[in-house]
């Protein structure tokens, strides 16, 4: 078998080195290594970075103790040694008296003698383990334990490392500790190959230490001080780096790709301002029309993620944006996710602008062929001035005569290719807005839209009656149910909600129909009218009942998420949810929307058993308390994690290795602003300051494909 020896002769891929050539692993361990961590080679290690520390300096009181401490260490004596049990269930418990006098149970499941022996009466002891709770109280199993004293554990650094492993790692021997191990058979061997990430000035001027110190601090930390340098060096680096390839994107797009100009707002869009807006625009509406007109202006391609909570009134906002377009003599098009969503776009900007001599069309998958005929000409003729549509827009033979402005609603719903589509279309890239009605916390944009620019509208429209939101438990059901009649009586119309999170899950959709029957016994005909939707009905039947509820025919829609987006009934009022401990916090705050949109004060009514996790009381009582969305947003990517919020499992982007973007959010901007100061003396990063900076990316850029797919 070759040895490790064999590499030194290519010092430069010592790092590639395969990892069962690392002394201590072997090819059984090797392939566990790959398995379960996805360490392949000795870089993967060395970048296997622990997920936490344990500072073996702090000593805790045994009252300080609380159920989800991963460890604790306390000083105190040992005493009450005892048996119990019989072969395979003997087990061994003391108890540890701290200097205040309390308790706590240890205890053992094997190796008794060396414990007895080991354990003298009036010796002080520090007992380092894990709490859980037994009953009302808490013990630690298998602790570690030493004479007070002796120094072994404080002569080294106090701050030790802890690595995540699995059960099949630990039955190796790969535990924790046994990672541990391996690096400290790696360290010795790779250090001195390490190549440096970051350039010296940057260095300096941020003082952070350099890759060889952080990576060796990070897995032997000298002391917390060190330690914390070098994971903050790391985090920077990692952050850095994504920043940089966002910014240069964004930089290609705002340098090498032209935009259309449109010199002048005119007359559409003032005849439309001046006499048919029935409404005053709020002030946050005019910033972010203001900052359209801005990016319009200046020969770039614009690319505007529109971020507002549901309700703030992004559609006429897109209404104007593309009456501006219209003025330059440009076309315009808006894309919605779903055939009942352009319906509605359809529906209501034709209405608002029926007195204003334009061309609007609707193009989906259900548009006839002759019409789509008739379509398909006047927009080459370029006799169409606002196409509204869903996916069928980006298919190939619709071509345009002069796309100068796409409007893209409810943004996640739509994958990169086929916006990146939507711009071949023409030799010079159409303008594009983005609207999202799920607020996204700040840093999550940073990272994930990273390109783009971001307006946001802050501010509900004026009169609008908060939505009152209360929890009920199922068994208050027949009360909601009056409650639900009575609103009806006083002519207003209800969603209720199931949670199918999966459509094909039978269990769930046995929920739905169970629900509806005893809706539509509790709510018989002719009084009332029940309407259901859900993801497993054809679209055609899909639209009909939609469409039912929409013009008032039916009183109660029982629906799945299927109704989550963007649907607009303003005589709507209330939303039931169901089961409401089931959904994310975002969809919740999704579901609520669909209500609040008419001059009546509406309800959303979250029902649940009661048995409810801690986190599903901290969302329900978070929807209860606040109808901010930006908050839920934040509390949303707290509990749950960025990885996890709606549309972003994809991108890849948050696959961090040591930074968050909720904890490291200073580190973040510091890093953005970085990047984008370099970026602005450095375009091409060709300057030989910043080589190492270019390679660097290079490197990163082909380990890691998924960072060009962002925008
Ligand atoms: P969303 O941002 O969720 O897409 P919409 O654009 O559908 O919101 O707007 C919701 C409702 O608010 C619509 O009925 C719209 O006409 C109305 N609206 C929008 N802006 C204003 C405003 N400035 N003043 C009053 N009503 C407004
Ligand atoms: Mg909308």
């Amino acid at each position: 078998m070759p040895s490790a020896l064999s590499y030194e002769s290519m010092p430069s891929d010592i790092l590639k080195t395969p990892i069962e050539f690392l002394k201590g692993v072997g090819p059984q361990k090797a392939e566990l290594l790959k398995k379960e961590l996805q360490i392949f080679c000795f870089e993967d290690l060395l970048h296997f970075y622990p997920f936490r520390y344990i500072d073996k300096s702090r000593f805790y009181h045994i009252r300080e103790i609380t159920e989800d401490m991963p460890y604790v260490q306390i000083k105190g004596y040992i005493s009450n040694l005892q048996t119990y049990g019989h072969k395979r269930t003997t087990r061994m418990t003391a108890l540890l008296t701290d200097e205040t006098g309390q308790t706590l149970e240890l205890i053992w499941f094997n190796g008794f003698r060396f414990i007895k022996e080991m354990l003298k009466p009036g010796v002080e002891y520090i007992v380092f383990g894990k709490p859980t709770l037994y009953g009302r109280k808490f013990n630690i199993a298998h602790p570690e334990i030493e004479a007070a004293g002796t120094g072994a554990i404080t002569q080294q650094s106090t701050m030790h490392p802890a690595y995540s492993s699995t059960e099949k790692l630990k039955t190796r021997g790969l535990d924790s500790k046994g990672i541990n191990r391996l690096l400290r058979n790696l360290i010795p061997q790779v250090k001195d190959y390490v190549n440096e990430t970051l350039p010296e000035y940057l260095r300096e001027e941020l003082k952070l230490p350099t890759l060889r110190q952080s990576l060796i601090n990070i897995h032997f930390p000298e002391s917390a001080a060190t330690l914390s340098r070098a994971r903050a060096r790391l985090k920077f680096e990692e952050l850095f780096y994504i920043q940089l390839e966002l910014l240069k994107l964004k930089h290609v797009r705002t340098s090498e790709s032209k935009g259309h100009i449109f010199k002048t707002v005119g007359a559409y869009f003032n005849n439309f301002y001046h006499n048919y807006l029935s409404f005053e625009l709020t002030s946050a509406q005019k910033r972010v029309i203001k900052e359209i007109r801005t990016d319009t202006l200046g020969g770039k391609q614009m690319n505007r993620l529109l971020q507002g909570d549901v309700g703030s009134g992004k559609t006429i906002v897109a209404l104007m944006t593309m009456l501006i377009a219209i003025d330059n003599g440009f076309q315009a098009c808006l894309m919605a996710p779903t055939e009942v969503l352009a319906n509605q776009h359809y529906e209501s900007l034709s209405e608002m602008l029926k007195k204003m001599n334009l061309n609007v069309s609707l193009l989906t998958g259900s548009t006839r062929k002759a019409q789509r005929n008739t379509i398909h000409k006047m927009l080459r003729e370029g006799e169409l001035h606002i196409l509204i549509g869903t996916h069928a827009l980006i298919e190939d033979t619709v071509i345009f005569h002069n796309l100068g402005m796409v409007v893209i609603d409810e943004q996640h719903r739509f994958g990169v290719a086929q916006r990146a589509r939507l711009w071949k279309k023409n030799i010079i890239s159409p303008h594009v807005l983005v609207m999202t009605a799920t607020p996204i916390p700040r840093t999550l944009a940073m990272t994930l839209y990273g390109d783009l620019d971001v307006s946001v509208i802050d501010e509900l429209p004026p009169g609008r009656k908060p939505i009152k939101t209360i929890h009920q438990y199922d068994t208050n059901r027949l009360k909601v149910f009056g409650f639900m009649r009575d609103q009806i009586k006083q002519g207003r119309q209800i969603y209720v909600v199931y949670p199918i999170i999966r459509e094909s899950e039978k269990l769930d959709l046995k929920d739905l129909q169970d629900g509806y029957e005893s809706i539509v016994r509790a709510f018989p005909l002719p009084e009332f009218a029940v309407s259901i939707v859900h993801g497993q009905m054809k679209p055609a039947d899909k639209d009909y009942e939609m469409q039912r509820f929409v013009r008032g025919e039916t009183q109660i829609m029982v629906a799945t998420t299927v109704i989550e987006v963007g649907i607009n009934v303003p005589n709507a009022s209330v939303m039931v949810i169901e089961s409401a401990q089931r959904f994310g916090l975002s969809q919740l705050h999704q579901l609520r929307g669909r209500v609040g949109r008419g001059a009546d004060q509406s309800w959303c009514v979250l029902m649940t058993d009661f048995k409810l996790s801690a986190d599903a009381k901290k969302r329900i009582e978070t929807m209860v308390r606040t109808n901010d969305g930006f908050e839920i947003a934040e509390t949303d990517m707290k509990l749950r994690g960025p990885g996890d919020i709606h549309g972003t499992q994809q991108s890849g982007i948050l696959d961090l290795k040591i930074a968050n973007i909720i904890q490291d959010e200073k580190i973040l901007k510091y890093a953005r602003g970085k990047a984008a100061d370099i970026l602005e003396k450095d375009p091409e990063l060709r300057l030989p300051e910043n080589h190492i900076i270019a390679s660097t990316l290079r490197a990163k850029r082909k380990s890691k494909v998924t960072w060009s797919k962002i925008s």
